[in-house]
């Protein structure tokens, strides 16, 4: 997968994509990186890449012009037909499922604002997709793609090892997964529940599926309503509900 970024603060990007899975993808070539400060396809002698808003008021406003050629030019050089991603409060919110279908894309493009804003015809022309990472305003998008990259990127095939498989991770499944433990298994009179040191793998794989359940109860009840439970589940679902009053 190929990754272009537009960003104003390209530095920024240097620690993530230098780093634990995000490297390793690029390293195994199943993800490159190009972080692009865009103000230097603006077009005027100051390279200004923001302008004041029609109509006043406070903060100013990303031009079109540097985003409109950034991107073509990234374009122009692809085989692919890029997706192009705008990081906005009032975009769709990010979920795993929005990662998945990024996953299945050659060529992403992100494009991260600042300021006030963009010039609505960013939004409106050259924008695929639009996505919010969530229901408060950061400074820039920088952050956002950071966290949109990393969730997709780890999706590629082959970058996590077996050890690392997000098949079972909240969400992929519908629902949150189920706790975790490691040794020692008493640790200071707390103790991992039986089952785990069983050595019994069908016990072991029910209990992992009934927390799930009962976590995902617990914290999130409203991606319950969106996957279809078995049977088996809906009688734990039950047990889990008396458990609670
Ligand atoms: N005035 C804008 C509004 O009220 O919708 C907020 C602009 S914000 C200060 C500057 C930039 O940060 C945005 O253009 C966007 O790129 C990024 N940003 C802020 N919050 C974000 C969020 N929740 N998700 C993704 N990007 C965000």
């Amino acid at each position: 997968m190929k990754i272009d970024v537009l960003s104003l603060f390209p530095e920024m990007f240097a620690g993530v994509f230098g780093h634990s899975i995000l490297k390793k993808a690029s390293e195994a070539g199943a993800a490159s990186y190009n972080v692009v400060n865009f103000r230097e396809y603006a077009d005027n002698k100051h390279q200004t890449v923001d302008d004041y808003p029609y109509g006043g008021g406070a903060g100013m406003v990303l031009k079109p012009q540097p985003i409109f050629d950034a991107v073509s030019d990234i374009k122009s050089k692809s085989d692919a037909n890029p997706r192009v991603i705008l990081l906005c409060p009032q975009g769709e919110r990010f979920t795993q499922k929005k990662a998945e279908e990024l996953a299945e894309s050659e060529h992403l493009i992100f494009i991260c604002g600042h300021y006030e804003g963009y010039d609505e015809r960013i939004r409106e022309h050259i924008v695929t997709d639009e996505i919010s990472i969530g229901d408060y305003v950061l400074t820039g998008g920088e952050l956002g793609a950071m966290v949109v990259i990393d969730s997709v990127v780890r999706l590629l095939p082959n970058v996590l090892g077996n050890q690392e498989s997000h098949m079972k991770d909240s969400f992929s499944t519908g629902m949150l997964e189920h706790p975790h433990y490691t040794r020692p298994a008493d640790f200071r009179g707390l103790k991992v529940p039986d089952v785990l040191t069983s050595g019994n793998h069908l016990h072991i794989e029910q209990w992992r599926q009934r927390e799930s359940l009962k976590r995902t109860y617990q914290r999130r009840p409203d991606l319950l309503e969106q996957i279809d439970l078995t049977d088996e589940e809906r009688n734990w679902l039950e047990e889990i509900k008396k458990e609670q009053i």
